[in-house]
């Protein structure tokens, strides 16, 4: 039935949300940094103890936790405190899949029914979405605003502040890297967001053209295409990047190698750690000795992937994150599938906030190979190491149904004078060492990987080309 105008109620944004208390509950820099961050060991459970039992009594008027939780046999009682959480079954993008398939987007991880909620203004972001179609989340007010008060925490921790312009190169659409950086940016540090985008939206000698004429102090992106940004730079348009105006990096760093990105950029690089489900849950200080997880917002464990029990400090195991304060679709116990190490000792800092040294790859992308694993992010780090080469690289995996399976790692080569042939034997040579296995390596002049992997139009590089044939059976 078509409702007139004059009777539907719309909800206004600022209305709906008290933004006095949510700062109280998340404070945002500087705030936070004088709070929140120099809370001890067991001010930090409390606090995190109390925002769990809430987070699960949310969990619980949600569809999708209802039937998950109630196929393992958990009953609300079972979870009386922070202690429990080793208790409640895990879930991981495959049981979001299959959640979204139902009623698209409403998926029943959502806990809002259009039939149902009074409206509320809403945002809708997805997944990168490389098979099939996007998966998609949405986001409250209180989800959206805490997003952006981390974004805010972390950009002030490594050095942004008023006025300071952050250029960023991630892509502005259905992924939520471009927006919600733009969004933390412009309500939470005083700076001014320049959204140049990938460098299908904002060509790169474009991208550079404006941070040598407004001098942007910032660049976040990946960090393929911030060094892909530096050697057109520093290459063809005879700028030398270390001498533009920029003083840090913000990037998912990975394997990729730090050193080299900050030499040619002149710039500091700091690692960030974030998912379209949570926005950015841990990222480094200017110490660089792991990334601080945000644990007022989150229960991050790193866990066996086959036993689901704790890792020690140091060995490696896979993320699941807990959320602390949403409110649309909870995140109780999400295996990531990233892997990554607990840091031990402590940050310069001060700061107390459990830290993680670094991504090594994600579980998923991981490939078996003649009995080994092997992530492709370990053999870009290996490639990365070769100065005869740029760091470009792609793993094209082939074979199957019958035939043996192969990879060949293709790479890009640093000048147009080095003879293919001896990079190629030789990376083929490191590679086995580094890796236990043997693997193809095609070496092809600069820029001529750019139609495998995206590098120059998209933020979602493609390192895995699977030209495998399916096994029939
Ligand atoms: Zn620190």
């Amino acid at each position: 039935m078509h409702q007139g105008a004059v009777e539907t109620a719309i909800p206004r944004y600022h209305q709906s949300l008290d933004f006095e208390a949510l700062w109280r509950e998340f404070p945002p820099a500087p705030d936070y940094f004088s709070s929140t961050y120099r809370l001890s060991r067991d001010e930090l459970r409390a606090l995190q103890e109390q925002r769990f039992l809430r987070e699960m009594g949310r969990a619980w008027q949600i569809p999708f936790y209802r039937r998950h939780w109630a196929a393992a046999g958990m009953q609300p009682g079972d979870i009386r405190s922070l202690d429990d959480l080793a208790k409640v079954p895990p879930f991981s993008v495959h049981d979001l899949r299959a959640s979204v398939s139902s009623d698209p987007p409403w998926a029943d991880y959502i806990g809002i029914d259009p039939d149902e909620h009074a409206p509320l203004p809403l945002i809708l972001q997805t997944s990168g979405g490389t098979t099939g179609l996007p998966r998609p989340m949405i986001f409250t007010p209180r989800d959206r605003e805490v997003m952006n008060i981390i974004t805010g925490r972390r950009l002030y921790m490594q050095g942004v502040r008023p006025f300071d312009l952050v250029q960023v190169a991630l892509s502005m659409g259905l992924t939520n890297g471009g927006v919600l950086a733009r969004e933390g940016i412009w309500k939470y540090t005083g700076a001014v967001p320049v959204m140049t985008g990938s460098g299908a939206q904002t060509p790169t000698r474009r991208q550079i053209e404006l941070i040598k004429a407004w001098k942007a102090k910032f660049l976040i992106g990946f960090p393929a295409y911030l060094r892909h940004m530096g050697l057109v730079a520093r290459d063809e348009l005879k700028i030398d990047p270390r001498e533009l105006s920029v003083k840090g990096l913000i990037v998912h760093l990975g394997l990729e190698d730090r050193a080299s990105l900050e030499a040619l950029w002149g710039a500091d690089a700091y690692d960030t750690y974030g998912c379209n489900e949570c926005g950015t849950m841990a990222a480094e200080c200017t110490h660089k000795s792991g990334m601080h997880v945000f644990e007022d917002a989150f229960v991050l464990e790193v866990n066996d992937p086959d036993t689901l029990q704790p890792k020690p400090e140091a060995e490696r195991g896979v993320v699941f994150i807990t959320t602390l304060f949403k409110y649309a679709a909870p995140m109780i116990r999400y295996n990531m599938n990233d892997v990554t190490a607990l840091a031990g000792g402590e940050c310069a800092c001060g700061n107390v906030h459990r830290r993680i040294s670094k991504i090594f790859g994600r579980s998923d992308n991981m490939v078996k190979l003649r009995g080994v694993n092997v992530f492709p992010e370990a053999i870009g780090a290996i490639v990365g190491e070769d100065k005869r080469t740029n760091g470009e690289y792609v793993c094209v995996l082939e074979g199957g149904e019958g035939e043996r399976e192969s990879m060949t790692v293709m790479v890009e080569t640093a000048d147009q004078g080095a003879p293919p042939h001896d990079i190629e034997a030789e990376l083929a040579n490191r590679l086995k060492e580094a890796l236990g296995v043997r693997l193809k390596v095609q070496a092809v002049q600069r820029g001529g990987l750019d139609h495998l992997t995206g590098l120059s139009q998209t933020s979602k590089i493609r390192r895995l080309i699977d030209r495998r044939q399916p096994t029939s059976s």
